[in-house]
């Protein structure tokens, strides 16, 4: 790829070496362990998503140990980590892997995006970092690094790629990797690139323009704003949960819940219940999807669960929380 920039790789890995954050699961960078941890940061900050790791590899050490366990006690501990789908998919995953002779991860990227919930940049970190496979990453961050040393606002998927093709260091490989995103992570930010600490900034065509974080340009995101109606039925016994399903929230237990803004009388009939008061009102974001909920109860004297006995989502949480009914 004529007239594009390259990171220095003697310079980018030494930075690596001396600035990488010390991460749980970088000590030992076994498969499991990493493909736990990018299972849970596709979609979860850093900060957030340690926790999480810690206490996935604390009940599930292994692959193994997961594949015996069962799809709600997963659940139950992805609880608020959102994007449930990963759950359903680590768990899917771990009993495709114990099903087969030998019963272990794969160490080729092709094999990989064969399993549940692994994409190409999910088998990719995987296959460089665990088995130093030479095959290069491209996720938001490598993104915006390439962007950057070009000064290309909106770069192409394929562009990418090749660029990190090219650039990708095969003698290291998962150090590579991980330093290209270790930099768009800490210090090529989205909002506050620090050039002045940066160790390829002799390359960087962004930093010499006004404004670097005009490359890549943001992109837009349509929300779909729904208004909808959520229906607390409390009794001593517990709240009414049932599982839901869908793409989204499937697994997990919920309040019953309408997205029709006129559906709240048909809601409480098919709940055979009268008159509920409004208690409030929540606003949650999806990524593509605003919930603006009313939150309605009612007491009756008997009927439901107890809410801590069962997985829940965070939309769920706050809907029990605004109703008074939330239980630990
Ligand atoms: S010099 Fe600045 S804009 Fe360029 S790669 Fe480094 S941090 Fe990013």
């Amino acid at each position: 790829m004529e007239g594009q920039g390259y990171p220095s790789k003697p310079r980018l890995l030494h930075w690596y070496d001396q600035n990488a954050r010390p991460l749980p699961w970088r000590k030992n960078p076994e498969p499991w362990p990493v493909l736990l941890s990018e299972f849970i940061l596709q979609q979860t900050r850093m900060e957030v998503g340690i926790e999480y790791w810690k206490r996935m590899i604390k009940r599930f050490p292994t692959v193994h140990d997961m594949s015996i366990s069962s799809l709600e006690e997963v659940m139950l501990l992805w609880q608020g980590c959102g994007y449930y789908a990963r759950a359903r998919n680590l768990y899917k995953l771990s009993t495709v892997i114990a099903s087969r002779d030998p019963p272990i991860i794969p160490s080729d990227p092709k094999e990989l995006e064969k399993l549940p919930g692994i994409g190409p940049y999910t088998s990719a970190a995987i296959s460089s970092i665990s088995f130093g496979i030479p095959v290069a990453v491209v996720d938001g961050n490598v993104k915006r690094v390439y962007s950057r040393l070009n000064a290309i606002e909106n770069p192409t998927p394929p562009e990418v790629q090749k660029w990190a093709n090219v650039c990708l260091e095969e003698k290291r490989p998962g150090d590579w990797n991980q330093a290209i995103m270790e930099l768009g992570a800490t210090v090529c930010t989205a909002r506050a690139p620090k050039c002045g600490e940066c160790p390829i900034s002799s390359t960087c065509k962004a930093k010499l323009t006004e404004n670097p974080t005009k490359y890549p340009a943001p992109k837009r995101r349509k929300s779909k704003k729904i208004n909808g109606h959520a229906l607390v039925i409390s009794s001593p016994e517990g709240v009414v949960l049932s599982q839901r399903d869908g793409p989204q929230l499937g697994g997990l237990w919920g309040v019953p819940i309408t997205e029709d803004p006129n559906g709240l009388q048909e809601l409480c009939s098919d709940y055979k219940i009268g008159s509920p008061e409004r208690v409030g009102e929540i606003h949650h974001a999806f990524s593509h999807r605003d919930f603006h909920i009313q939150v309605w109860k009612i007491d009756v004297l008997k009927g439901g669960i107890s809410s801590a006995s069962v997985p829940i989502s965070r939309l769920d949480q706050r809907i029990l929380e605004a109703a008074g009914c939330v239980e630990i």
